[in-house]
């Protein structure tokens, strides 16, 4: 099973509890445009690189397209689609005014000097710039981007259509960027983590958390939940994990990775790996990375009480399927990870207002958004006896569905 049809396969289980016509269905579920670039750079060495970039424009019935461009060596057309209609679910869930969109480039950016990284992001721009904009669609930042490539999309963008702040979201906060963007996945995922623990009668303080990734999600998470007293007991990236049963330093850790790149050498923790994260006992296990971490064999072999989705798509349906019967509740993507998208839309409002917001009202507004949708989500569930994923896609189908009947079809 690829990446798109493990969403449809969400999408189709939510829609067969719902009254949604056959027809309805096709439509939601297909691409409104499809994107992808042969993007070509001179390289530092003189030779010619040479890219592929894609952008799926995947559903605009609620607003405009709306979602990050991520620089990967995995990216291609099937997780960009994937990736996507992700994006249309989650604004709606959240009920941002936004459709969903996703794109990427094929690259590995930890090889690519920053003149190469310009100079391919610029690229992309120049050729798809008559496509994105501040009410057609908006990029910013996924896996592998930061606020510089945003900075660089909309110095790009000026040159085709003049200032339009609006027309990318994640920039550095003294160019046009918001307050507590770079940190609003990881705040979101704490806010989420806090309300799903109180419904089972529990607190961030004392309860123990594994996170799998230390980017930016995965970092911004631990020290949100390491400084309202919780444990975080392990974390890894790419090249291993560091466990700690009495709860990791973090903002040692933190130190420890500015310097050395990567969580292994931390002196506070012990070695470990990957898959003994991912199966340790703990009351919250948060996956940050990339999407596809539980199959079948995972899902049996995680010990979590929680699971609160951080990363985009980290469940095949087989493994949502079994933490289901297992009882083991997963706050799912479109949901938990959710306060990204939330903060760049307000990074939106702020630029076509040409205002600017306190991190205190920035985060308050999130707080407010997250916490109305995570009730609305898990009520849901509850009362038509789903997971919280079912239940997430139905309100989210509702809305995209009704603004598609409002709208015209
Ligand atoms: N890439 C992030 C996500 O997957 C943020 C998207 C956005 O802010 O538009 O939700």
């Amino acid at each position: 099973m690829q990446a798109f049809e493990a969403t449809n396969f969400y999408f189709d289980r939510a829609a067969s509890l719902m009254d949604l016509t056959d027809n309805m269905r096709t439509l939601m579920i297909t691409p409104d445009r499809e994107l992808r670039v042969e993007v070509t750079i001179e390289m530092d060495s003189g030779q010619i690189g040479n890219f592929i970039g894609y952008r799926v424009q995947h559903d605009n019935a609620r607003g405009p397209f709306k979602g990050g461009l991520r620089y990967h060596p995995h990216v291609d057309q099937d997780e960009a689609r994937s990736l996507a209609s992700l994006m249309t679910w989650k604004t709606a869930v959240v009920d941002l005014p936004f459709g969903g969109g996703k794109g990427g480039m094929n690259c590995d950016p930890s090889k690519l000097s920053r003149g190469e990284l310009e100079r391919l992001t610029r690229k992309f721009v120049l050729q798809i710039h008559d496509f994105i904009g501040p009410d057609k669609d908006i990029p910013a930042p996924d896996v592998g981007t930061d606020a510089q490539v945003m900075a660089w999309i909309m110095n790009e963008y000026s040159k085709f259509h003049g200032f339009h702040p609006a027309c990318v979201t994640g920039k550095p906060v003294e160019f046009h960027g918001s307050a507590g963007r770079e940190a609003a996945t990881g705040y979101g995922i704490f806010i989420v983590t806090r309300e799903i623990l109180n419904r089972l009668k529990q607190e961030i303080a004392g309860s123990t958390f594994a996170i799998q990734g230390y980017g930016n999600v995965g970092s911004f998470t631990a020290r949100f939940l390491h400084n309202a007293g919780g444990k975080v007991v392990a974390v890894s990236d790419a090249y291993g994990a560091v466990t700690n049963p009495e709860g990791i330093d973090i903002p040692e850790l933190d130190k420890h990775v500015s310097t050395d790149r990567k969580v292994i050498g931390f002196k506070g923790g012990d070695a470990s790996t990957n898959e003994q994260l991912l199966t340790m006992p703990v009351d919250v296990l948060i996956p940050a990375a990339l999407g596809g971490v539980f199959d079948a064999t995972m899902a049996k072999a995680v010990q979590a009480k929680i699971i609160v989705e951080a990363a985009n798509g980290p469940t095949w349906p087989e493994a949502d399927e079994i933490f289901h019967s297992r009882g083991i509740p997963v706050v799912p993507d479109i949901l938990a990870n959710a306060g990204g998208v939330i903060v760049s839309y307000f990074e939106w409002v702020q630029n076509l207002q040409h205002f600017r917001w306190s991190l205190e009202q920035v985060q308050r507004e999130q707080e407010t958004k997250l916490v109305e949708s995570f009730n609305k989500v898990y009520d849901l569930s509850q009362r038509k006896s789903t997971s919280m994923r079912t239940a997430a896609f139905m309100l989210a189908i509702s809305r995209v569905g009704r603004a598609r009947v409002l709208g015209g079809i």
